[in-house]
């Protein structure tokens, strides 16, 4: 989609420090990370938010949580615990509208979000 950032990182037009990939997702570094392990999890098709996910992308929602798990494991914070967010909206403090899972780890998390 034209003038989506994260659409620019799957077609290769800004460079990222990607940790994996397959055909259906893509998961690189945050620019700025908020934990030692701040990744983002996206589907290479774009979609703005989950909020415009449809019944059709109950495959693809499920494999992009595998895959927060998958990059979990690679960093190995499968034991020490993660979290897992997607911002939906602009009041929630989403700022790129392409669907993308943050995974946080390394440190300790607090409840509730600010
Ligand atoms: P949101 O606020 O929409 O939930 O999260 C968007 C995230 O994308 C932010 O954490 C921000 O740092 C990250 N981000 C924005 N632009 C870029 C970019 O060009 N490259 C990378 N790697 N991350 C980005």
């Amino acid at each position: 989609m034209d003038n989506c950032i994260f659409c620019r990182i799957v077609e290769g037009g800004i460079p990222a420090k990607i940790v994996y990939q397959d055909d259906q997702v893509l998961a690189f570094e945050d620019i700025n990370a908020q934990a030692p392990v701040h990744i983002l999890v996206i589907p290479k098709r774009h979609v703005a938010a989950v909020q415009d996910c449809r019944e059709g992308d109950q495959a693809l929602l499920g494999h992009l949580l595998l895959t927060c798990s998958k990059i979990a494991g690679m960093k190995n914070l499968a034991e020490s615990g993660y979290r897992i967010v997607t911002n939906t909206g602009a009041e929630s403090g989403q700022t790129v509208f392409h669907l993308h899972l943050h995974v946080l780890g390394g440190r300790h998390m607090t409840w509730p979000p600010g």
